[in-house]
């Protein structure tokens, strides 16, 4: 089971510069799904979620088996969007010694003492493993674009100075990611679109709800006051860095249970459209296998 070729045309933003954030709703959802009544949609949609984990499962194992490739998954979005709840639900079926979870939070001292790269970079999966980040280098052109005095205190040797200082920044990134890509890391980068509506909503769920109260701060109420700056911010994210080798996908996130199938959905169709094979066992190496089956089967 999986999305049709449109839809997932739909969501996949590549190279070419016309990508308008306002154009994409935050409720849309693909052909299978959209066509159902509310009930049987969202039951066809945790199927669609339960199938792919399966899948996700095998082309994992397969991709630790074959061993040439690596999975880099980059997830973006603002707070409530559903980026640990995606992580948790999708990645749930795979074993836990072929994937790995990076988040990145507010760097150290030690990490703005290096170039804005090092800090991921040491992050990276190794052939044959997933690894997640929980938000990325990104955050470079999102956060700090929005509040650029964060980098008054980072001892950069040229001051951001407008836009060049941005597309400088967009410039590392793509050139980042294409040498990933070159050199067999397979980069699949999300945006969990949320409506402002819907993250109010669960905001206010996270203050009703005494076991969810942990997961609000002060600090989510303070950033939803820069909306606006930030929905500009990741326009032009997207727009500079959705390149052919490492397209972004926009995935409409007001709805959790379709955007965690979607999500699911296009790593299992990633994996599965990668040139994976179990290795072969050459003569010499079969004929070992069947001198060992002789001394065991000789143990008596
Ligand atoms: P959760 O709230 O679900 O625990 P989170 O990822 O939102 O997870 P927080 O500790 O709430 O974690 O927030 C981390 C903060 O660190 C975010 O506001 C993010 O924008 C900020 N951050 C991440 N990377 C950078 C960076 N490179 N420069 C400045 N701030 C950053
Ligand atoms: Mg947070």
């Amino acid at each position: 089971m999986s999305m049709s070729a449109q839809s997932l045309a739909q969501l996949r933003v590549g190279p070419g510069g016309g990508f308008n954030l306002a154009e994409h709703d935050t409720r849309w959802l693909p052909d299978g799904l959209a066509s159902l009544k509310k009930k049987a949609r969202r039951s066809a949609g945790d199927r669609l979620l339960a199938a792919n984990k399966l899948d996700l499962e095998e082309a994992q194992a397969l991709l630790y088996a074959d061993g040439q490739y690596s999975v880099l998954i980059v997830l973006q979005a603002m707070d409530a969007a559903g980026k640990d709840g995606t992580i948790k639900h999708v990645m749930s079926g795979v074993n836990p010694q072929g994937c790995r979870v990076s988040g990145f939070k507010v760097p150290s001292a030690l990490e703005v003492d290096h170039d804005f790269l090092w800090r991921y970079e040491k992050e990276l999966p190794q052939r044959g493993q997933i690894g997640i980040f929980n938000r990325s280098y990104y955050e470079d052109v999102l956060v700090v674009r929005v509040h650029p005095q964060i980098l008054d205190a980072q001892p950069l040797p040229e001051k951001p100075d407008g836009e060049a200082f941005w597309q400088g920044r967009y410039d590392d990134i793509n050139n980042f990611e294409e040498h990933l890509v070159r050199n067999g890391t397979v980069v699949l980068k999300f945006f969990l679109n949320l409506s402002k509506e819907e993250q109010k909503r669960r905001f206010l769920a996270r203050l009703d709800t005494p076991d969810k109260n942990w997961k609000f701060s002060a600090a989510d109420i303070r950033e939803r006051g820069y909306w606006d700056d930030y929905m500009d911010a990741f326009g032009r994210c997207i727009n500079a860095t959705a390149t052919e080798v490492a397209p972004w996908w926009v995935i409409p996130a007001d709805r959790k249970w379709a955007a965690r199938a979607m999500v699911a959905d296009i790593i299992t169709n990633t994996i599965n459209s990668l040139d994976l094979h179990y290795p072969q066992l050459s003569a010499a190496e079969r004929k070992d296998l069947a001198r060992a089956r002789t001394e065991l089967e000789a143990e008596g």
